[in-house]
């Protein structure tokens, strides 16, 4: 999936689901590491990041961009747009969106997130994930038999 097409998708599920428009700028950022996506409130922009999308599919995707919607839109309204506010949780549960995301920095809490380990192939690069820590000397790649490595660690918010 492309920017371009990322945009398109944001401004569909916007219209969709929330029935007014995403008039600024959805993008994958290559660099998030340990969020699905954050939604911006200086430029009102939505980043996505793309690991999450090509490990967890298309439904999470549209899970993540829901929830930073739901940030988007309570924002430019000026109604409680944090994770701790009713606006939020109502809007969010209305609209079908994960308890995923993108923390806000400064609410972001310890021991609030789940980790998620995602292993590759390497010789085949087939990605998996697991909740645990698997042990690599003992188990190889269900497809090619090769060696595996853990690749990141990232942590999905409650
Ligand atoms: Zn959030
Ligand atoms: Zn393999």
């Amino acid at each position: 999936m492309t920017n371009e097409e990322l945009q398109r998708l944001v401004e569909d599920i916007s219209w969709k689901y929330f029935e007014r428009k995403f008039e600024h700028e959805a993008s994958f950022n290559l660099r998030l590491r340990t969020t699905g996506g954050r939604y911006l409130l200086n430029t009102h922009n939505i980043e996505i990041n793309k690991t999450y999308y090509e490990v967890l599919g298309l439904e999470e995707l549209i899970g993540i961009i829901k929830h930073e919607l739901c940030h988007y839109h309570l924002h430019l309204l000026n109604r409680g747009y944090q994770h701790k506010d009713a606006d939020f949780k109502t809007l969010l549960k209305r609209v079908g969106g994960p308890r995923f995301c993108s923390s806000l920095p400064a609410e972001r809490k310890k021991g609030q997130s789940k980790r998620v380990l995602i292993y590759s192939c390497v010789s085949c690069q087939q990605k998996y994930t697991r909740k645990k820590r698997m042990d690599i000397r003992k188990y190889v790649c269900g497809k090619c038999r090769g060696r595996l490595k853990l690749e990141e660690i990232i942590s999905v918010d409650k």
